[in-house]
């Protein structure tokens, strides 16, 4: 309602799609992650579920990206529709009471994701960092599969079988 008392109504906007002839190729600059590892990193996600609840936006951190600090459950949202505000909370002290986790902070929303997100594109936009952090990860895999190896072949186990 305006001040004047007329109704007012939501601004709609449409779009229409341009024809492939039309469109402008935008040039994008080398990752320096390999083709391969690419697809192969998509193929292994193509059948993912969504899994975050965030119906509503655009994206969330939910989906156990953001965990609790203190007990490291993953964070849920709570939308208080009469303010039309979103926070961050702890699930276990939600689900099971306030004495279940020693996290009493709710994290607005807004300034929350626009922190994850300033961290996340500046990883993105620094391809030394990004190669440095893939490399850490493939790292931590290769060693949690050499010790599930390791401890399967018995190799370094103490004891002898009895
Ligand atoms: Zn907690």
């Amino acid at each position: 309602m305006k001040s004047n008392g007329e109704k007012s109504y939501p601004k709609v906007r449409n779009s229409v799609d341009v024809p492939r002839e039309e469109w402008t190729g935008v040039p994008v600059p080398d990752s320096g992650i390999l083709r391969d590892l690419v697809l192969a990193a998509r193929n292994a996600i193509k059948e993912n579920k969504k899994c975050s609840n965030a119906g509503r936006y655009f994206w969330e951190l939910t989906g156990s990206v953001m965990r609790c600090g203190e007990c490291g459950v993953a964070m849920g949202t709570n939308h208080i529709t009469g303010r039309d505000a979103r926070y961050y909370r702890c699930t276990r002290r939600y689900g099971r009471g306030v004495g279940a986790c020693t996290m009493s902070k709710n994290f607005r929303a807004e300034k929350t994701e626009a922190a994850v997100w300033n961290f996340v594109s500046g990883v993105l936009k620094d391809p030394e960092r990004l190669r440095a952090g893939l490399d850490e990860i493939c790292l931590g895999s290769k060693l949690r599969r050499a010790a599930i190896l390791k401890r399967k072949s018995g190799v370094g186990s103490s004891g002898s079988p009895k």
